[in-house]
C-alpha cells in the first residue's frame, strides 16, 4: 500500500506462541506476542535515505520474503527479561534480602563516624 507521504509501506501484524523461562522463578511462562508493523519497502539502497528516522525500512530487490521478516519483528517484540507477570517467586522479600538492602546504610554510618 501507498502512505500518504509517497512511501510504500507493508503493514503486517504476527503473533507466536512462546515458552520462555521466567527469569525470576526459573519456571516456564507460555505466553503470546504480537508484533505489529510497518515497514517501509524500498528498491535500491540510496532510496533509504529519503525515509524518515522513525520509519523501519528495508530494501527489497526482487521478491520480499516474508518469513524471515516476520521473525524479525517478533524477535524484537519479545521482551528482553522475560518474568511472570503475577511472578510466585518472593525470594526477593526475604527477611535476608532486606537485611542486604539495609547493608549501604550501616556501611554509610561506620564511614560517618570515622
Ligand atoms: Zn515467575
Amino acid at each position: 500500500m501507498q502512505r500518504d507521504d509517497g512511501q510504500v509501506v507493508l503493514l503486517g501484524k504476527a503473533e507466536i506462541d512462546l515458552a520462555l523461562e521466567c527469569q525470576r522463578c526459573l519456571q516456564p511462562i507460555e505466553q503470546r506476542f504480537f508484533a505489529d508493523f510497518e515497514l517501509v519497502l524500498v528498491k535500491y539502497e540510496r532510496q533509504l535515505a529519503a525515509v524518515s528516522d522513525e520509519d523501519d525500512a528495508i530494501v527489497v530487490d526482487d521478491e520480499l520474503e516474508l518469513a524471515p521478516l516476520i521473525e524479525q519483528e517478533l524477535i524484537l517484540a519479545l521482551p528482553m527479561i522475560a518474568k511472570h507477570d503475577d511472578c510466585q517467586a518472593t525470594y526477593d522479600n526475604t527477611p535476608a534480602a532486606e537485611a542486604e538492602r539495609q547493608q549501604p546504610f550501616a556501611n554509610l554510618k561506620d564511614l560517618l563516624n570515622k
